[in-house]
């Protein structure tokens, strides 16, 4: 119960930082300095006004010195951050799977805030967060007395990224040439490519974190929960373009989790 504590308020903070990097790495501006401050009245957010959810409910989310509203997006990514941080460490415990997960975590909340937010996934979290990924699980093939270096684990990894980013590489330029050159079908918002680059190295990214199998899992399990937001999309928007990175970003958690569940379920159908 103590660990669970600490792990969360651990989250919380970490979810403040991803906060930062949500709001600047689009912008390419340094997500260390300058320190925090309100996007309308420039001032500086003082520390006490700057702690994960207690703040945002005292200041009833407005600026203390504008009264601008502050977004609920703010306690939303500490609140997630914190929670799926606890989730992790029940599920693998204090151990190496659970440093090399909460990293991808990381980098899957920044992902998944700022394609909601502008359509992109910044390559600093898509490509940095591969090249991490690649190098957090090559060195569990390091030992050192005997020295020696298994480079298995790095293959996989990287086994994982062309998997992950292959897959749906594949399937865009298979659905673009089916969809726009022989069905010739109208181009949407006049692009003739449905699958964004940031998706493809997004998941790259999971691929190196979590291997082959699981890239595959997440690809396919992405467009079910797609599909229900893409539905409810329609229904209340005019806007038939949704952003595609949450729903991998969800899948690769729901993989990470259930994997062994949703295997077991699959095989039992036959
Ligand atoms: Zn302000």
């Amino acid at each position: 119960m103590f660990a669970n504590i600490v792990v969360f308020i651990f989250g919380a903070l970490v979810g403040s930082f991803l906060n930062v990097c949500i709001h600047r790495l689009p912008k390419n501006e340094s997500v260390v300095w300058p320190r925090s401050h309100c996007p309308k009245c420039q001032k500086r957010i003082p520390g006490y006004d700057n702690i994960p959810f207690i703040s945002f409910l005292l200041l009833s989310g407005r600026c203390r010195f504008c009264q601008e509203k502050i977004s609920l997006r703010y306690p939303l990514v500490e609140l997630i951050t914190a929670l799926l941080m606890v989730a992790l460490f029940n599920r693998f415990g204090l151990n190496y799977e659970f440093f090399l997960y909460m990293v991808m975590l990381w980098g899957l909340i920044i992902a998944t805030f700022v394609d909601i937010d502008l359509r992109i996934i910044p390559d600093e979290i898509s490509v940095g967060g591969m090249i991490v990924g690649l190098i957090m699980v090559a060195v569990t093939g390091f030992s050192l007395a005997p020295f020696k270096f298994d480079f298995s684990p790095l293959l996989k990894s990287a086994l994982g990224a062309i998997t992950g980013g292959g897959i749906i590489y594949l399937t865009g330029v298979l659905f673009d040439l089916v969809y726009f050159k022989l069905l010739k079908r109208p181009a949407i918002n006049g692009e003739t490519e449905s699958m964004g680059g940031g998706d493809v190295k997004l998941l790259a990214m999971i691929g190196a974190f979590m291997g082959w199998q699981m890239a595959i899992l997440t690809f396919f399990l992405a467009p079910f929960l797609g599909i229900v937001i893409g539905v409810v999309n329609l229904m209340t928007k005019k806007d038939h373009t949704i952003p595609y990175g949450p729903f991998l970003s969800i899948a690769a958690l729901v993989a990470l989790f259930w994997a062994d569940k949703i295997f077991t379920f699959i095989f039992h159908l036959r």
